[in-house]
């Protein structure tokens, strides 16, 4: 399932490639209602003939296409949604749900097993990301903003990484990987975490999110050998990236752990599959409260 990184994979392919191109032809197919959003179909083919691209960005898992009279093309792959970019005469591959037709010979092909990808045509792109929390690969993504964040959420760690209120961009995926690279239980709660937890865990989860842009993303559903392998992320070309060979937790369920060989765990938490090695990332207990006044002042365990 893309997340920030197979998203970004996917701004900088078409950054390098369709920037200045101009849309001749949009085509949604019949067999995917749900696609576009706030209007009818026909006014989103209608208003995206002749818009020139201008530029191409990320917010959270949105990508956004900058187009020219002050349009903004935005789409969310949710599941399986991925972007090819084509000849116009190249044959068609599986799940084809939208085509976008190009000034240059090529088409961008919106194919998307699972049906549950979204696009948005509008002058004011805010709205759709309200309520986004910051960009995790940001300077302005602090220990401190973390902290802050934390520190409000009673509940486990794990499900506050997926909250796209708390950080923009990370899944289930790269949430299983940071909390990994932290030594973090999933089931540890936010709230408990400790300064340097929370320094440890912001620099798990940048480590998680650049080693999968450096991976150009992961493909964990896509079958090795297969031409065409569309369960998963693929970039532009249909190419799958290459992170599922580096994952140290996530689908790794009893295979040993990259630094101590201990059996990987799943366990299910908040409706998602959470992977973790016991050893590695230990959950710490509670401690018993203890009135302000007559707190230990002795330094915890662990
Ligand atoms: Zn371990």
């Amino acid at each position: 399932m893309p997340e920030l990184p197979e998203v970004e994979t996917l701004a900088r392919d078409l950054r390098a490639t369709v920037v200045g191109r101009k849309i001749t032809k949009a085509t949604v197919s019949p067999d995917a209602p749900r696609l576009v959003q706030d209007m009818p179909v026909e006014v989103f083919e209608s208003g995206l003939r002749g818009r020139r691209i201008e530029g191409v960005s990320r917010r959270g898992k949105y990508l956004m296409l900058q187009l020219d009279k002050g349009l903004w093309w935005v789409m969310h792959r949710r599941m399986s949604g991925n972007v090819l970019r084509r000849p116009v005469k190249a044959t068609d591959e599986p799940y084809i749900r939208a085509r976008f037709r190009l000034d240059d010979g090529n088409e961008l092909r919106f194919v998307d097993l699972r049906k549950f990808g979204t696009m948005w045509l509008t002058d004011d792109p805010e709205p759709i990301f309200a309520g986004l929390g910051p960009e995790p690969l940001d300077e302005a993504f602090t220990d401190e903003v973390l902290r802050e964040t934390l520190k409000k959420r009673s509940t486990a760690i794990k499900p506050v990484l997926l909250d796209q209120a708390a950080i923009a961009g990370v899944g289930n995926l790269y949430a299983d990987e940071a909390l990994h690279y932290a030594g973090i239980h999933p089931k540890q709660p936010a709230a408990s975490l400790k300064n340097d937890e929370v320094a440890k865990l912001r620099e798990g989860i940048v480590r998680a999110l650049e080693q999968g842009l450096a991976n150009l993303g992961s493909s964990v559903g896509n079958v090795a050998g297969e031409e065409v392998s569309l369960r998963d992320h693929v970039n532009l070309n249909g190419e799958s990236g290459k992170n599922q060979e580096y994952l140290v937790a996530y689908g790794r369920e009893g295979r040993p752990c990259r630094t101590c060989g201990t059996a990987i765990e799943r366990i299910k938490l908040a409706q998602r599959s959470a992977h973790f090695c016991p050893k590695c990332q230990p959950l710490r207990r509670r401690r018993k409260r203890t009135p302000a006044k007559g707190r230990a002042r002795r330094a915890p365990a662990g």
